[in-house]
């Protein structure tokens, strides 16, 4: 079989190795790295049954990282998915009914983003040394909230790192924020900004493309790269358990070797979901993709009409995570819808650029089908974390429930009644407030309280981590202006 490399988007120019985009981050033009090809998962292979998720993993990474030696590969999922995890089983799967819950949030930081940021640094690391890298490497990372405090946990005192992390100073919940301005290690630093995720995102965008600013680096001894979900280090990763909820769900006898399932995920860069169709790619049987979001519905808008638009109001939802307007992976996305025609994505995101909008063809609004795409509004998104507990005394998070409400308006819309896999992205305790309400707990305007008082009425136990930030003191409580971001990066690298 010929060895997959990595190309950008926008162009077949440029092609690396797996170990090279990982450092790399973004592609030069400005693109996103994709795979050359898909490996195949045979699932006449009865193996899978009897793997663990470390096995699961070494066997589906091993297919995308050519370039990784069994060792090493073995090394990184071994240091991954540990016992941060406070699930042995690492991704466990609780069903009601029609629909499974495929538990994300185990990791130490109670947020799915741990799936992958468990073992981006380990990948970064073996690249540095196999690559010989001397530069020191600067992960710039824009965050809704997740993803900032997982690289910051993957990433604290990680040698030859240094770690930068921006997010939206009132888009972010109490713990969300506690749990970044928290974090200890000597090469962290972590700003709010005074705008949303979009204005991170495009922030950290724009200082990656900053020749000037990189040759200025180059000379400091640093490189740039990203922990963001445009790295390529980052959705690989996330592949791998959706393959292994598919096994997981015939071992439990959910459903039968071959069965075709459907995926939902609360989605806001579309880097989730994009991992369910890489799944899809290599062979795994998912029918359809049900793509929720909360009222920043841009991507339900382009679902139905083909039409990307971000010219619309920005809403801070109570799912915090997903208020996105500029989905990055949707980039890949198009790649793969266009037949991997680099000059139609090239085209499509400078029009993005310029009109804040664009359209895509009808061969690739043809090749969309088998994704749906709905929303919830915070209303909604309360009211079905309420139905979840009355049924099944099953506490969701926001996010989860997003997922949750469009997978059962997908079943009354259509009929399909195909066995669901949800993403189940946080724990219910990095939102204790929108749960507490939803469950008519009384409020208490304290984030511990609040905490413990759900743990109390639920019968659930508060993650150690989250309570452990009651005890620590805050170390980087700045806040910033958006124009800033660069100046905070020269600062923090100048120490
Ligand atoms: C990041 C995040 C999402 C959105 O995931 P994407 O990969 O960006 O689409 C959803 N829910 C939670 C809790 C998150 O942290």
């Amino acid at each position: 079989m010929e060895p997959i490399y990595y190309s950008s988007t926008r162009s077949h120019d440029e092609k690396q190795s797996f170990s090279q985009a990982v450092l790399d981050g973004i592609a030069k033009d400005g693109g996103l790295f994709v795979p050359s090809r898909f490996p195949k998962v045979d699932l006449s292979n009865p193996e899978w049954l009897s793997m663990d998720y470390q096995a699961t993993a070494q066997k589906i990474l091993s297919l995308f990282l050519d370039d990784f030696t069994p060792e090493e590969l073995s090394t990184c999922v071994t240091k991954a998915y540990d016992h941060k995890f406070s699930s042995p089983q690492i991704t466990p799967i609780t069903t009601l009914g029609a629909h499974s819950f495929l538990e994300l949030f185990h990791g130490p930081t109670s947020a799915f983003k741990d799936m992958a940021l468990s073992i981006l640094p380990h990948f970064l690391k073996t690249s540095i040394r196999k690559l010989g890298v001397e530069d020191e490497i600067v992960i710039l990372t824009a965050t809704s909230g997740d993803t900032g405090k997982a690289a910051l946990e993957g990433f604290a005192d990680v040698q030859g790192v240094k770690i930068i992390v921006f997010y939206p100073t009132d888009g972010v919940s109490d713990i969300q924020k506690l749990q970044m301005t928290t974090q200890s290690g000597d090469n962290v630093a972590v700003f709010g900004i005074e705008g949303n995720f979009d204005d991170a995102q495009r922030g950290v965008k724009q200082i990656f493309l900053d020749k000037a600013l990189g040759s200025e680096l180059k000379k400091m001894g640093y490189a740039f790269s990203s922990a963001n979900s445009i790295n390529i280090g980052r959705l690989i990763p996330q592949v791998v358990y959706y393959v292994a909820a598919y096994f997981s769900l015939v071992k439990s006898n959910k459903i039968s070797m071959g069965d075709p399932i459907n995926i939902a995920v609360p989605t806001g860069n579309f880097g989730n979901i994009l991992a369910a169709y890489y799944a899809k790619l290599m062979g795994m049987p998912f029918a359809k993709f049900i793509c929720a979001s909360n009222v920043n519905n841009v991507l339900t808008d382009f679902i139905k009409t083909g039409v990307y638009d971000t010219h619309r109001d920005f809403f801070a939802s109570n799912t915090p995570s997903m208020d996105i307007l500029v989905s990055s992976n949707l980039e890949r996305f198009l790649y793969l819808l266009s037949g991997e025609d680099t000059a139609i994505v090239r085209s499509l995101m400078n029009t993005l650029q310029l009109e804040g909008r664009y359209e895509i063809t009808p061969v690739m609004k043809h090749r969309m089908q088998d994704f749906y795409g709905g929303y919830a509004t915070e209303s909604e998104t309360l009211t079905t974390i309420s139905k979840a507990y009355d049924d099944a005394h099953y506490v969701l998070d926001p996010h989860t429930a997003v997922a949750y409400k469009v997978a059962l308006d997908y079943t009354e819309k259509t009929g399909d009644t195909t066995h669901t896999l949800i993403a189940a992205t946080a724990s219910p305790f990095k939102f204790s407030d929108s749960v507490a309400k939803a469950l008519s707990i009384p409020e208490t305007g304290d984030a511990f309280e609040q905490m413990a008082l759900l743990a109390q009425t639920t019968d659930t136990v508060v993650p150690t981590a989250l309570n452990a930030l009651k005890r620590m003191p805050v170390k980087h409580g700045d806040t910033i202006k958006c124009d800033h971001m660069l100046d905070a990066v020269r600062s923090t690298l100048k120490k």
